[in-house]
This record gives C-alpha cells, structure tokens and sequence, in this order.
C-alpha cells in the first residue's frame, strides 16, 4: 500500500504535493517565495492566497499522475502546526476534504519534526538517538531525538530565527526576499574574489548556554552598512543578478564583504554550538536541517566538524532543506509504522498557528 501525502504549509512560501511508498514515488513543489520577494520578507494573506491558486494545480497534477491510486491510498498527511495560520488552514482544508472523501486516516504532523527527519528521506531508516540542529525561516533549535516522538529541545534562539537573520541581512543590503541564496552567493563570490569579511561581533561566544542569539548581529550590519553608505531603505529590492549588473566596483566589493562577514560569522556560532554540543553528549551522530542547511558555508562546516570530531553528519539532499511534502510524508509514515498514527477524524482537525507547534516555547 502507498501513502499519499500532502503538505501545504506556513511561514514556507511553497507548496507542494506528493505519493510515497517508502520512497517518493512522484513530488511537485511550488515555490511561491517569488510571491514576497519585493517586500523582503513572507506576507501572510499574500501567502495564503499564494497557496489557495497553487493547490489547486498541485493536486491536479497529483491526482493524474500514473502512479497515483485511490485504493492503494493508505493515508493523508498534512502539517497542522507551526505556520500562518492562512496557508495552514489551505492545506488541513484540502487534507480534511480528501479524506473525507476517499475514507482514509489522516495523519497530522508538525511541520519541524518533518524537518528533522528529512535526511533521512531515501535513505536506511533512522537509528537513535541523534542531535540535530534545526535551522529555518522561523525556527533555530538543538534538539536530542532519541526516537520518533521523543524529542528534548536544549537549545534555542532568544530572538530571531538564523534564517530571519539572513533574510534581514540580505534586506538590510537592498536584496530580495528570501535572503538566504542572495548572501550566500555573494559570500562565495567574496571568496573567490579574495574580498576579506568584515569582522562582526560573535554573539554569545564563549557563554556557559545552548541557546543563539541574532538580532545583535542584524543590529550590527545595519550599522556598519549605514557607515559604508550602503544602506538605502527608500530603494526598491533587487535580485543578486541585477546588482551585479549594476553596481560599481567600490559598492560591489564592500556589499561581498559584509556578506563574506555575516555569513562566516554564522558558520562560527554553529561550530560553538555544535562542537559543545558533541562534547557534552558524546553523541555519534549529527544532522543539520531546514532552510539554513542548504548554506554552502554551513554544509562545508560540517564536513570539517564530522572529521574533525569523528561524528557522523547528516545533510538533507538540497531539495529536502527548504519546505517540501516528501518530509511530511517521511514523518507520517514512521508514526504509521509505531502503530501510533496521531490520527484524529477530519471534523476534529484543525489548523494550528504558530504558539501551538510542538517546538515552540
Ligand atoms: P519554519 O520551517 O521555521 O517554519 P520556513 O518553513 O519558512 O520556516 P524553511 O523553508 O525551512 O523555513 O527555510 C527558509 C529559510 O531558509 C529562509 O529564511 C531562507 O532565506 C533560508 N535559506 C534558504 N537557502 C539558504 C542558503 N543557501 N543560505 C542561508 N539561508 C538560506
Ligand atoms: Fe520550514
């Protein structure tokens, strides 16, 4: 029997459905980030309304695809929690009205926990126990998971989410939403160009604590970016190719110095909390996750640390980093092997907004 999985979720700007049967039999993502690019940052009635157009061509998509089988459906999964609350409400909506209709269970899961099981999508099944560090557009978390549904939060930030702090950066710099992709190929860029980082301060270096902090971070691009005349609110967001079409090379090269700086000032805060993290635990197996950890500096991190410290790492594939259904089918589908499914009939599921998401304080 297969699983038919869909996931239509929150703060994420895409959307996405998917068959799994053990494996992912057929996936679409929409990515609708394109959406809130103009504005620096995700717009909630943009993006349930964004996710209300998208679904509909998602499922159609879905449904006539060949692999795709009423009878071998075993079940619905759907993200009830963290999210916005529009989006949220497009997906448990369509979740709710496919089971009702084909007579299946539905399995409602949190949207984090499908990100800390996404490396392992396509891959031997999980063994226990395991750390991670979730690493997203709202969430930024050390988490020991010592099986499925057994999760003990350690660590978390105080203020922003890393990928806020991205996104803000990359704002802050006159860039497009999401800011992720923008700074780190100027980051790269800055490398190869052999363009030195500018030196920010390392928030919370050398602290007795788990937890991350970013917003003095933010607070420091924009000063140095409002001294180095970069910062100029009244402009309209550009995308990275635009400005590198535009700029001259004096505004180019401190733009990849403060991206180089903030960026490897991140890869530091993680390889604190990281190498803390394996001492204190002796755990033997580490996973990066979320958004975040399709970050070229994050993922060659990593791959030093994992040597360096004699850990396994575990990256999801790419495509698995940001929001993706195949994680939401992942998740479901190890509750349906434990037998217990989490399972509630579709007039008592609703959507859940932020507050009620199992990671959230
Ligand atoms: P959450 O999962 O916490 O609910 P979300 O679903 O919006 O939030 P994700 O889709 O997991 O978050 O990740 C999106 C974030 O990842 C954005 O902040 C984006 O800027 C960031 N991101 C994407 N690619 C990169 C990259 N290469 N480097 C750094 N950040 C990145
Ligand atoms: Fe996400």
């Amino acid at each position: 029997a297969g699983e038919y999985h869909i996931e239509f979720n929150g703060v994420c700007h895409s959307g996405c459905v998917m068959a799994y049967h053990g494996r992912v039999l057929t996936e679409k993502t929409l990515n609708l980030s394109y959406q809130h690019s103009k504005f620096g940052g995700v717009v909630p009635e943009i993006a349930g309304r964004g996710h209300l157009a998208a679904f509909k061509e998602l499922l159609t998509n879905i449904l006539q695809s060949p692999v795709f089988s009423p009878k071998q459906l075993q079940a619905i999964a759907v993200t009830r929690s963290p999210g916005l609350i529009g989006s949220l409400l497009v997906g448990v909506t369509y979740a709710k009205t496919l089971a009702w209709v084909y007579e299946k269970p539905l399995i409602a899961v949190d949207h984090i926990e499908g990100h800390l099981f996404s490396g392992f999508i396509g891959q031997p099944a999980p063994r226990f126990p395991f750390s991670a560090l979730v690493i997203s557009g709202g969430h930024t978390l050390l988490v020991n998971v010592e099986g499925v549904n057994q999760y003990t939060v350690f660590g978390r930030t105080t203020d922003d989410s890393v990928g806020e702090a991205f996104d803000k950066t990359a704002k802050i710099l006159g860039f497009v939403y999401p800011g992720g992709p923008v700074i780190d190929r100027l980051a790269v860029l800055a490398c190869e160009r052999g363009i030195p980082p500018v030196k920010f301060p390392v928030p919370l270096r050398g602290r007795d604590t788990f937890d991350f902090s970013f917003s003095g971070l933010k607070t420091a691009v924009l000063y140095h970016a409002k001294d180095a005349g970069l910062y100029h609110p009244e402009r309209e967001l550009i995308t990275v190719e635009d400005f590198l079409a535009q700029s001259d090379t004096d505004i180019l090269n401190r733009t990849l110095s403060v991206a180089r700086g903030f960026q490897e000032t991140i890869a530091v805060i993680f390889e604190e909390r990281i190498t803390q993290t394996i001492r204190a635990s002796r755990v033997k197996e580490f996973h990066i996750c979320g958004g975040v950890a399709a970050n070229s500096a994050v993922r060659k991190l990593t791959a030093q640390l994992a040597e360096r410290l004699g850990v396994n790492f575990r990256c999801p594939e790419m495509k698995y980093c940001g929001d993706n259904a195949a994680m939401i089918g992942y998740i479901a589908r190890l509750y349906m092997q434990k037998g217990f499914m989490l399972t509630e009939t579709p007039d008592i599921l609703n959507a859940e907004p932020s507050a009620a998401g199992r990671f959230s304080i």
